[in-house]
C-alpha cells in the first residue's frame, strides 16, 4: 500500500507521517517511511539544490523539472523497490504538493505539471491523508517552523491560503484517494483517526 501525506507547512503531516510509520512497524508490518522533495541519495541532492540558496537561480519552470526529476528518482529507487518487495510505503509529500506548489500558485503551468507527471511518474499513492489547516491557525499555534530551513516557508500567509486551497480543491475532486483530516487537533486525536483508516486497508 502506497499512503502519502500532504497539506501546507506546519500542518504537522510529518510528525503523522512518522506515528502511523511507527504504529505500523509496532503491528509487525516492514513500512518505508520516506519524503519529498528526496527519499532517494539522488533526490535528496536535489532537494538541496532546491531548497536552498538564489531565489532566482531558476525559473518556474526548470524548478518543476528539478522537482519532477527528484520523483522520478525517488520512485525508481525507493518506492517502487519497497512496493515491489510488499512493504507498506509512506511518504511525507508526493505529486499532490507539486500540482499544488508548482500548479496552483503558477495557473499557467497546470498544463505542464500534468502532463509532466503522466510522461514521468504516472503513479498515484493509493491513499492520501490532507492533513487540512488553518495557516494562521498553524502560524499561532506555532507549528509552522519558521525556521528559516528552507526558502519556500518565508512566503506568507497568503501564499499558505491558496496553497491550503489548492489542496483542498484536489482532495475535492479524488475522494476516493484523499482523507481530509483536521489538523487543528491534538496530535494523538489525528494520529487515532488515521490508523483507524489505515490498519483495515492493511489487513490489520
Ligand atoms: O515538507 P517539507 O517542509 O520538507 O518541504 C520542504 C519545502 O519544499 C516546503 O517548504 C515546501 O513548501 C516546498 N515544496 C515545494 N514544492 C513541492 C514540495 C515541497 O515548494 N513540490
Amino acid at each position: 500500500l502506497f499512503i502519502s501525506f500532504e497539506g501546507i507547512d506546519g500542518s504537522g503531516k510529518s510528525t503523522q507521517a512518522r506515528r502511523l510509520h511507527d504504529s505500523l512497524r509496532a503491528r509487525g508490518l516492514d513500512p518505508v517511511l520516506t519524503r519529498e522533495p528526496g527519499g532517494s541519495p539522488g533526490a535528496e541532492e536535489i532537494r538541496q539544490l532546491l531548497l536552498t540558496g538564489d531565489t532566482a537561480r531558476w525559473s518556474a519552470e526548470t524548478e518543476l523539472l528539478l522537482f519532477t526529476a527528484a520523483r522520478r528518482d525517488h520512485l525508481e529507487r525507493t518506492i517502487g523497490p519497497a512496493l515491489e518487495a510488499g512493504r507498506p510505503v509512506i511518504t511525507d509529500r508526493f505529486a499532490d504538493s507539486t500540482r499544488v506548489y508548482q500548479g496552483a500558485t503558477r495557473g499557467d503551468l497546470r498544463d505542464m505539471v500534468d502532463r509532466l507527471h503522466a510522461l514521468t511518474i504516472g503513479t498515484e499513492p493509493d491513499l492520501t491523508f490532507l492533513i487540512d489547516m488553518d495557516p494562521a491557525t498553524a502560524l499561532a499555534r506555532g507549528l509552522a517552523r519558521g525556521s528559516g530551513e528552507d526558502r519556500f516557508e518565508e512566503m506568507g500567509l497568503g501564499f499558505q491560503q491558496t496553497l491550503r486551497a489548492g489542496f483542498l480543491e484536489l482532495a475535492a475532486a479524488s475522494p476516493d484517494r484523499f482523507r481530509v483530516i483536521d489538523g487543528d487537533r491534538a496530535p494523538e486525536a489525528l494520529a487515532r483517526e488515521i490508523a483507524a483508516i489505515a490498519l483495515p486497508r492493511l489487513g490489520l
